[in-house]
This record gives C-alpha cells, structure tokens and sequence, in this order.
C-alpha cells in the first residue's frame, strides 16, 4: 500500500500549498546592483517596470543574465542530494510519488509570482500581451488541441499544465493512497529478489521502452505500492511539462518580476531542486533540457547540482551499493 505517500499527500491541497509562498505583491523596486553598471547597464530601466509590464516578456534575442554565475546565486546552502535520494525503507514508486508532488508544489510558487495581478495593468505578470506564446528564448512549446499542435498563450499553456497535473495527483489510479486488494504474494517476490542481489533494477530505460519495466519480467517501478504500470512514464510526463514552466520562467520573467524583486535567488533553488530530481531519476530527457542547459551547466561545475545526480543516478547508486 501507498502509506508513505499517502502520508504525503495529506498535506497537499488542491488550491495549492501557500506554506512556502512567495511574496503576495510584487514591490518593483529596483534590485540592488541593478544601477551599477556592468552587465545590467544594458537592461531595460528597472525603474520603468510598469513600461515593461507592456512589452513582450520574452525577446528571444534578449540578453540573457541568468545563464551568467554572477546572477546565479541560491538562497541556501546544501546537498540536495538529501531530499532527493530515496530512503532505505520507502518503495522507489512511493519516493517519486512524494518527489513529484514536492517539485510541483515549488514549481506552484513560483508561478504564482507571474500570475500575481498588477494593480495597475489589471492584468498578470505573465500575460496573453506580454506572452502569446508558451516560450523560451526561439523556442515555442506547443499545446495538442483535437490531435494538433498548437500555439496558446503561456498563461494559458501554464493553467493547462496546472490543472492536469493537479488532477494526474489527484487521479486514484495515477497516485493511488488505498489499500492494495490485488494479489499479495507480489510483495513477497520482490522482497527475495531484493535480498537475493540478483535482480536487475527497473531501469528508466527500461521503463520508458513500452513496458514499464524489465523485458524479462512484468515489474515495474511502484507495483508493489500500487501505482499503475505506466506510473514511471507519467512520472516523465509530469516533469517535462514541469520544467517547460520553469524554462518560461526563465526565459520571459527571469528579469521582471523575479529579479526586479529580488526572488531570483529562491528561482535558482527552486530549479536547482528540479534538475537534481530530474537527473538523478532520468525523469526528463537532456534533449528537452536545452534551453536551460547553460545554466544546468553552471549548476553541475559548481556541484550545486550533486555528482552523483549524473551518470544514471539513482540506479548507478543502487548497483555500487
Ligand atoms: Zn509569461
């Protein structure tokens, strides 16, 4: 049964968890090393932001001072390798459960920052004028409408996002949290497979190859918890679309709001979280990762993302163990 991560989840609300929220009012004070000159000399007046509220909020030829270190500061110091490497004794398929929930609710944070409404415009931070495109940088993600692709705003594509993985969370097959009632016997297999040290790990390839799970056998990751035999995948699913967001985030807000009131800092962590999550379980391809990869980059050479998220990760792990 799911208890570890129906535990979990308890806490988790559909509104969203304000436990660590953001500030409610972005103030648009100017940062401040904003009028220093160096790199920011070349940024639009910070202390024109209600201007800047009108413009496009993501100019894919803009300079981009978040892929920079001296803009790349974490507001906390640590090994995230700590919150993210799966205890002892909880099932993997529980772990990434609670993970996957616990990223969301960061990522949640985050984007109510350019949801907050300004007071003068009327309108969001992060808007159909300011973004008609779900972005970052020349990229365009695009939305399937009736089977096709297509281009809706980033508000849109954002609330979209949210609401499906509010409701994948909240899907009792997806995320189960009853009882098991099927056939008790799996748990006594995997235990003398575990013990045995024979068994071959679930390994995302593996998992992301059709089946779910090892060619040889029907496991798959979370089964003995419950979790359907697609859960890894939607676990992929999940994430891709998370790190879509914070891709957006970047890209279009980076400088308004998150550096205008000094927040980017909180951003960095917060993503900083998710890319070590991400890669110590192989939940989103580095392909996807691209429009980010300069800044992941700085993250691995200054270890803030831990070594030992790369090169399989927890799998790697779990066989030097
Ligand atoms: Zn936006």
């Amino acid at each position: 049964m799911a208890t570890f991560f129906q535990s979990v989840r308890q806490g988790f609300g559909r509104g969203g968890n304000n436990k660590n929220n953001p500030p409610k009012s972005p103030v648009h004070s100017p940062a401040p090393h904003a009028h220093q000159g160096g790199a920011m000399s070349n940024s639009p007046s910070l202390s024109n932001s209600l201007t800047l509220d009108n413009l496009a909020a993501n100019d894919p030829d803009g300079p981009k001072y978040f892929f920079q270190e001296k803009y790349a500061p974490l507001n906390v110091r640590g090994n995230f390798l700590t919150l993210c490497a799966c205890p002892k004794n909880v099932e993997l398929g529980e772990w990434l459960a609670h993970q996957i929930v616990e990223q969301y609710r960061l990522l949640h944070g985050m984007l109510q920052v350019i949801q907050e409404v300004n007071s003068v415009t009327g309108l969001p931070i992060c808007n159909e004028n300011t973004c008609p495109t779900m972005s970052a940088g020349r990229l365009t993600y695009t939305w399937l409408v009736e089977g096709r692709a297509a281009k809706i705003s980033a508000p849109k594509f954002i609330n979209r996002v949210e609401k499906w993985i509010v409701s994948k969370i909240h899907d009792p097959v997806m995320f189960p949290t009853d009882k098991l009632t099927g056939t008790p016997e799996t748990f006594a297999i995997k235990e003398a497979k575990s013990t045995g040290g024979g068994a071959a790990p679930n390994t995302p390839d593996n998992a992301s190859a059709g089946t779910n799970g090892p060619a040889s056998s029907d496991e798959w990751i979370g089964q003995s918890s419950g979790f359907p035999q697609t859960f890894y995948k939607d676990c992929q699913g999940i994430m891709k679309q998370m790190f879509r967001c914070y891709a957006h985030l970047y890209h279009a807000h980076w400088l308004n709001p998150f550096w205008h009131i000094n927040k980017h800092d909180i951003l960095n962590m917060c993503f900083v979280h998710f890319v070590t999550v991400a890669k110590y379980y192989q939940l989103v391809s580095d392909k996807e990762m691209e429009p980010m990869q300069p800044l992941i980059d700085l993250f691995i050479k200054q270890q803030r993302v831990p070594p030992e998220a790369l090169n399989g990760g927890h799998w790697s792990q779990q066989v030097s163990t």
